[in-house]
């Protein structure tokens, strides 16, 4: 048997068929009952009522004279057969008048020779039809001398009782439909939901990660839907990173290769006659290769901080010397750039627990950052406090500034926003990286057109 639906539709159909068989069957049983008790019972009390009247006032009559005073007696409207049998269960007389000679030997009989009253309910020896019988003795002088036997059809109950048990059989058949047509529409309900989350993880398959599976209803069902729907998403969003990295990293690796190429022709074609130029066309090829060494850096880092395999090695440092680090090595830069830069630390220490050379790279690419937007003229500060627990380090700069568009999306992987610089986007996600890493926060305020500020937050270490 194959599938939810044949599985269900059998089980379903199976136990509800046993639970209306049992309940027919106790349905039957209760009628029955009902019905042959009732008679049994009316007929009882109709034959001992009569045959205590016979013991009392015909009780010193011989069983040949009981038999006709019987008959004299017998009601009008009487429906069953009254018969008077001898000890023996010869029929002495019946109510219809005939002696016949017929000999009786159903229980009934036995049962009333020993002082009660005998009942039986079955198949008549003399007719085909079945009977319901009572019998009571007869006495004389207190002996027993014979019995007085009630006799009625038990056909007609038996019709009645058939009749009820074919409208029961009826009611019985149209629920176990109506259940078999609710258990293929059930079916169906949980099914096809099914299917169509198949039929969505199939086109997922072929690579076609827009489509969503349908939510039908609020079930288990549905919660897998939103959840496949929810990877489908996380799917395609990794699928844009992963073309995202790819051509941002292939532009990024062109720029520079190809200024290394022109100028690597240029110097060959030139003989390397020319001093100057050869020194300009070195440098220039120098300053692209270390480029592409960061890039290729920011790469590697970036796959490690995707793996979760970058450790930091931690030790005990003042942040104000790392500042001081970094303000060195970008000192050439501002005069070069005409680009101010104000590195303004307190007095007192600022202890963290960190990683000398990762805190080093988030400034510096904070700063790189900085010179990268700000144009000439402007001022970069840097300014480093001690405020409760923390070291609160702000780099802010006059430049161009980020669009309020893209400020959320700033510390995203390869985001660049509008940009038109070099980089490759992956920067501040870096630095973020590297600030939550050392139990830190990481945040960026900017305006458009007139700066922004990048707020790195460490915990300073007291003890
Ligand atoms: P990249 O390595 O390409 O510089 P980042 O992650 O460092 O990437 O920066 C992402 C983008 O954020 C940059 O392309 C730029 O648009 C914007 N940005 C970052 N810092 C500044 C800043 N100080 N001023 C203006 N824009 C900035």
């Amino acid at each position: 048997m194959r599938g939810i639906r044949a599985r269900l539709i059998i089980h379903f159909g199976f136990i509800l068929l046993l639970i209306v068989l049992v309940l027919e069957g106790l349905f039957y049983w209760a009628v029955h009952t009902y019905y042959f008790g009732t008679a049994t019972e009316t007929l009882v009390t109709r034959a001992t009522t009569f045959t205590t009247f016979i013991n009392k006032y015909a009780g010193t009559y011989g069983l040949k004279e009981k038999a006709r005073y019987i008959l004299e007696n017998v009601s009008n409207g009487e429906t069953a057969k009254v018969e008077v049998l001898d000890t023996g269960g010869k029929v002495l007389l019946n109510s219809y008048g005939f002696q016949t000679a017929e000999v009786i030997d159903t229980p009934d009989l036995k049962e009333a020779l020993t002082n009660t009253t005998g009942i039986y309910v079955g198949k008549s020896p003399q007719t085909p039809e079945r009977v319901i019988a009572v019998s009571n003795r007869l006495t004389y002088l207190g002996e027993t001398v014979g019995v007085l036997r009630y006799t009625i059809s038990a056909e007609p109950l038996y019709a009645a009782v058939y009749k009820i048990a074919m409208y029961g059989a009826g009611v019985g058949a149209v629920v176990v439909l109506f259940a078999f047509g609710l258990s293929l529409v059930t079916a169906k309900r949980m099914v096809d939901p099914i299917l169509e989350l198949t039929r969505a993880a199939t086109q997922m398959a072929t690579g076609n990660f827009s489509v969503r599976a349908a939510k039908r209803y609020d079930d288990e069902v549905g919660t897998l839907a939103e959840t496949f729907n929810y990877m489908a998403e996380e799917i395609g969003k990794n699928e844009k990173l992963k073309n995202d990295f790819i051509s941002s990293v292939s532009h990024e690796l062109r720029t520079p290769l190809t200024s290394i190429k022109g100028w690597g022709e240029t110097l060959l074609s030139g003989g390397l006659n020319d001093p100057e130029e050869t020194r300009l066309g070195l440098e220039v090829i120098a300053k692209e290769t270390d480029r592409l060494i960061g890039l290729v850096e920011e790469l590697l880092d970036f796959s490690k901080f995707q793996s979760g395999e970058l450790k930091l090695s931690r030790e005990r440092l003042d942040l104000r010397d790392v500042l001081e680090d970094v303000r060195v090595q970008f000192a050439v830069r501002s005069h070069d750039k005409g680009v101010g830069l104000q590195v303004v630390v307190p007095d007192a220490p600022l202890p963290v627990t960190g990683d000398v050379n990762r805190l080093k790279q988030v400034f510096v690419n904070l700063l790189d950052n900085a010179f990268k937007f700000t144009p000439s003229g402007g001022t970069i500060t840097v300014t480093a406090e001690e405020t409760g627990r923390w070291a609160v380090i702000a780099v802010t700069d006059t430049g161009e500034g980020i669009d309020p568009e893209d400020l959320p999306h700033i510390t995203e992987k390869f985001f660049k926003g509008r940009s038109k610089q070099a980089g490759s986007g992956l920067g501040l996600s870096i630095c973020q990286e590297i600030v939550q890493l050392h139990g830190g926060h990481f945040h960026v305020d900017s305006r458009l057109g007139s700066g922004t500020t990048v707020t790195v937050e460490l915990p300073l270490t007291t003890k």
